[in-house]
C-alpha cells in the first residue's frame, strides 16, 4: 500500500529526493521528449477536437444514467451466464473477490493490469487472505517485485531504467541478466508462463462495459490479458462503474482516442471482447466461472456532483501526466496516489481521502498542458484548484498566506496601498529594478532568480501622462493591466500606450480595476476569485469599448476562461461576462489581426529574438501564430527555441511554494533559449517576464528579456500611424 506525504514539509523532502534521482530524471526526460512526437504521429488525420467533443458529450449523457446502465448490463450479462456483483466500497470489492476465490478453491491468481484493482489495493487484501497473486503485465510485475505502486497509469514502471530491471531480474532468477530489453522481456515471459499454467483464477480490469450487450472490452499490448482471461478456470473482472457505456459505438469512440493519446499507438496490440463465459477444460462444468465486480467507491455520488462529475469522463489514457512539466521532473510516485498526473491530484481526494491529497494537490503550475491533451475535455487545472479549495475548507486552519490573501485581495484600496508601501519598504534592498537582498523569510532555495522591485509610481498614476485623449479615435479600447504591469512593469503599459496612440486609438485605464483574481484561484480560494471577478466587472464595462486589451496572458485567460464559470450563477452579470470574454484580446492578436500592422511601420533591426510562449497565451487563449508573426513584422529575426510552449516554472504563487521545481523548469527554459544564439528573449506575459528576467539576471546571462509590447515599441518608426 502506498502512502502519499500527508503534509507539505514531508512532501518537499520527497520532491527533493526525486530531483536528486538521476535515473528517474533521465527516464522521465526521455519519455517527455518522445511522447509528443508519437502522439502527433498517431493522431495524424484524426480530428482530435471533434473526437474529444464527442467523447465528452457521450460521457456526460451516460453519467446521470449509470444505475440504469448497470441494470441493463447486469440483465444481459446474467442471461449470458456471467455473475455480476456491485461493490459499494473498495473493501467490499476486495471481499467479494476473496470470497469468489475461496468458493472456487483458488490458491493462485494471475492478474492483468487494472487501475481499479490498484485503487482498492486488491493484492494486499488477497495476499492477507493467504492467496498467491502474480501480476503478469511486465511493468506491473516489475513493480510488484519491487513492492512499489505504479508510477504511471499506462506504463507503471516508467520510472525505472533497463539497468535497474536487469538487476532485479538477476535477483529473481538467480542468474545474471543483461540490461537488454529484448532479453529482459524473454525472461519475464519464461518466468510468467509457469504461473499462467498453474493459476486457478485470473483477475482483469476492463476498459468498457457495454450495457446493450453485457460485453466487456479490454485493451492490452502484451497478450497477458488474453491469457489471464482465458486460461484459469475462474475469471473475475473488476470494473469501475464509470466504465459503463450504452453501446458499442460509444466504446469505439473511446477506443479511437485511447491508444493514440496514451502511448502514440494507432491501436493496442490486443482488443478483447468478452460476452459470456467461454469453454474451459480446467473448469468442472466445462465453462469458465466468470464474474464481474462493479466498483462504486464514490462514483455514483460523484456522477451527480454538479462540479466534479466531469472527472468521471476520464478514459485513463495517462496523457495528462505525459505532458505535465511537474510529472516529468518528479515522476508518478510523487504526483498522485494510484491515479497519476492531473487526474490523480483530483481522484486521490475522492477515492483516497483529503489527507492523501492535501500536499500533492498544491503541486500544480496551472500551465494547462493537461487540459490541452485530455481526450475527454476535462478542465483538469480548474478542478485541481477546486479540489484544493475543498481541502482547505475541510482543514482546521488555512495557511497564513491564504489568510492574508483573503483579507487583502478583495479590498482593492488596501491591496494597492500595501503595494505602494512595499515600494518604500524595499528601497534599501532595491537596485537596477531588482531586490538585491531577499528578506529573511525567503530561504536560500528562493535564490534561483532575482526578484523585481515594486515601482514607486504605478502605471495607474502615470496613465494620464502617457496616454492622453485622442481626437477622433478610430477605436476605443480599455487596458486591463493586471497587478504586475501596474505595479512592477509599468514600462510594458507605456510601450503599449505609445504604439496605440500613434495609431489613433483611444486607450483607457479604468482606475477601479484590480487583480484579476487568478492568484486567489491558484491558492484554492475560489470565493475570493469570484469576488475579484465581480469587482473587475464593476470597474470595467465592456459595452463602453471596442476591445479590452491585456498584456498579461494569465489575466486574459483567467478572465476569458474562468470568469464565465465563476459567475455562472451571478444574477444580472451574464451578458457583461460574455461581452467581456468576446471583446478581450491579447496584444499580439490586436496588433496583427485588428490593426494588421505592416513591416514598413517598423525599423528593420534584424536582432535575433527567441520567444517563450506563455502557457496562458498558447493554451489558455489559444494564441500561437500572432506573437511570432508580430516579432517578424517588427523587424526581428525570430529564432525558434526547443520547447517554446513548455512552462517557464512561474505558475503564479507556485514559484514561491515550490521553488526547487520552479528553478529546474526555469533552468531548462533558459538553456534552450541560450542554445538559439538569441540576443533578446521575448514573451507576452509579465509573470513570465518576471521569471525569465530574474533567472537571466541571476545567471549573469547576456540575453535581454522583454515583453513583446516593449520589443515592438522599440523598433517602431516614430509617428507611424499605421492604416
Ligand atoms: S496544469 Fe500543468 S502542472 Fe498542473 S497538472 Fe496540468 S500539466 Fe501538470
Ligand atoms: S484526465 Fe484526460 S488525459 Fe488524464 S488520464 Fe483521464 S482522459 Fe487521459
Amino acid at each position: 500500500m502506498i502512502n502519499t506525504a500527508q503534509d507539505l514539509p514531508e512532501y518537499k523532502k520527497r520532491l527533493k529526493r526525486a530531483l536528486d534521482n538521476k535515473f528517474l530524471r533521465n527516464a522521465m526526460a526521455a519519455f517527455a521528449a518522445a511522447y509528443p512526437e508519437g502522439r502527433a504521429r498517431a493522431l495524424t488525420g484524426v480530428d482530435f477536437e471533434a473526437l474529444r467533443v464527442e467523447i465528452a458529450r457521450g460521457k456526460d449523457e451516460t453519467l446521470p444514467r449509470l444505475e440504469e446502465l448497470y441494470e441493463a448490463f447486469k440483465a444481459k450479462a446474467e442471461a449470458a451466464g456471467i455473475k455480476v456483483h456491485l461493490a459499494k466500497t473498495a473493501r467490499e470489492a476486495n471481499e467479494i473477490i476473496a470470497a469468489i476465490a475461496a468458493e472456487g478453491g483458488a490458491k493462485k491468481i494471475v492478474k492483468s493490469k487494472s487501475m481499479t484493482a490498484e485503487e482498492t489495493f486488491l493484492n494486499d487484501h488477497l495476499e492477507a487472505e493467504g492467496l498467491e497473486v502474480v501480476e503478469t503485465d511486465l511493468g506491473e510485475w516489475i513493480i510488484q517485485l519491487r513492492h512499489e505502486g505504479p508510477s504511471h497509469m499506462v506504463m507503471p514502471a516508467i520510472h525505472l531504467s533497463r539497468d535497474q530491471v536487469a538487476e532485479l531480474f538477476t535477483k529473481v532468477t538467480g542468474t545474471t541478466q543483461e540490461p537488454d530489453i529484448e532479453s529482459l522481456v524473454k525472461v519475464a515471459r519464461r518466468e510468467l508462463r509457469k504461473h499462467f499454467l498453474s493459476a486457478d483464477m485470473g483477475i482483469s480490469g476492463a476498459n468498457f462495459a457495454i450495457a446493450e450487450t453485457g460485453t466487456l472490452g479490454i485493451m492490452t499490448n502484451e497478450g497477458n490479458g488474453r491469457l489471464v482471461t482465458t486460461l484459469p478456470r475462474i475469471h473475475v473482472a473488476l470494473v469501475g462503474l464509470d466504465k459503463l457505456v450504452p453501446d458499442l459505438a460509444s466504446a469505439l469512440k473511446i477506443l479511437k482516442a485511447l491508444p493514440k493519446n496514451a502511448t502514440g499507438q494507432v491501436i493496442t496490440s490486443y482488443v478483447t471482447w468478452i460476452t459470456g463465459p467461454t469453454e474451459c477444460k480446467a473448469a468442472p462444468s466445462g465453462l469458465k466461472d466468470l464474474h464481474i465486480v462493479f466498483l462504486d467507491n464514490g462514483r455514483l455520488a460523484l456522477s451527480k456532483d454538479p462540479v466534479f462529475a466531469e472527472v468521471l469522463r476520464c478514459i485513463r489514457c495517462g496523457a495528462c501526466a505525459n505532458v505535465c512539466p511537474i510529472y516529468s521532473l518528479v515522476g508518478g510516485h510523487n504526483y498522485g496516489h494510484v491515479y497519476i498526473g492531473a487526474i490523480g491530484l483530483i481522484l486521490t481526494y475522492f477515492y483516497h481521502g483529503r489527507k492523501n491529497d492535501r500536499a500533492i494537490v498544491q503541486n500544480c503550475l496551472n500551465c494547462l498542458a493537461c487540459k490541452a491533451v485530455c481526450p475527454a475535455g476535462i478542465n483538469l487545472p480548474l478542478l485541481i484548484k477546486k479540489v484544493h479549495g475543498e481541502v482547505l475548507a475541510e482543514e482546521e486552519d488555512r495557511p497564513l498566506k491564504n489568510r492574508l490573501l483573503r483579507r487583502v485581495l478583495h479590498n482593492r484600496r488596501l491591496f494597492h496601498f500595501l503595494l505602494r508601501r512595499a515600494s518604500l519598504a524595499q528601497k534599501p534592498f532595491a537596485r537596477e529594478g531588482f531586490i538585491r537582498h531577499l528578506p529573511f523569510f525567503f530561504g536560500k532555495e528562493h535564490g534561483f532568480r532575482s526578484l523585481p522591485a515594486v515601482v514607486r509610481t504605478p502605471l495607474r498614476d502615470r496613465w494620464a501622462r502617457v496616454a492622453g485623449k485622442v481626437a477622433q479615435p478610430r477605436l476605443k479600447v480599455a487596458l486591463f493591466a493586471g497587478c504586475l504591469v501596474d505595479f512592477v512593469y509599468p514600462e510594458q503599459g507605456e510601450a503599449l500606450a505609445r504604439l496605440l496612440q500613434e495609431r489613433q486609438i483611444q486607450v483607457d485605464f479604468p482606475p477601479d480595476q484590480s487583480c484579476c483574481g487568478l492568484p486567489a484561484k491558484c491558492m484554492g480560494e475560489m470565493e475570493i476569485a469570484r469576488e475579484m471577478a465581480i469587482q473587475n466587472l464593476k470597474a470595467l464595462d465592456p459595452a463602453d469599448y471596442d476591445h479590452v486589451l491585456v498584456l498579461c496572458a494569465s489575466c486574459g485567460s483567467h478572465i476569458k476562461g474562468t470568469y464565465p464559470l465563476l459567475l455562472k450563477k451571478e444574477p444580472g452579470l451574464g451578458v457583461k461576462v460574455q461581452q467581456l470574454a468576446e471583446k478581450l484580446v491579447d496584444f499580439s492578436s490586436f496588433m496583427t489581426e485588428v490593426l494588421k500592422v505592416k513591416p514598413e511601420e517598423f525599423l528593420g533591426r534584424k536582432e535575433k529574438a527567441a520567444y517563450h510562449a506563455p502557457c496562458h497565451l498558447c493554451r489558455g487563449l489559444k494564441v500561437t501564430g500572432p506573437p511570432r508573426e508580430l516579432l517578424k513584422v517588427a523587424g526581428y529575426e525570430y529564432v525558434p527555441a526547443k520547447n517554446e510552449e513548455v512552462c517557464c516554472g512561474m505558475g503564479g504563487t507556485f514559484s514561491t511554494d515550490f521553488p526547487e521545481l520552479s528553478a529546474e523548469l526555469l533552468k531548462n527554459k533558459l538553456d534552450n533559449v541560450a542554445a538559439t544564439g538569441a540576443e533578446l528573449l521575448v514573451t507576452d506575459c509579465p509573470g513570465c517576464v518576471l521569471q525569465l528576467k530574474g533567472g537571466m539576471d541571476k545567471r549573469g546571462g547576456k540575453i535581454r528579456v522583454k515583453h513583446l509590447a516593449e520589443a515592438v515599441a522599440a523598433t517602431r518608426k516614430e509617428g507611424s500611424k499605421g492604416k
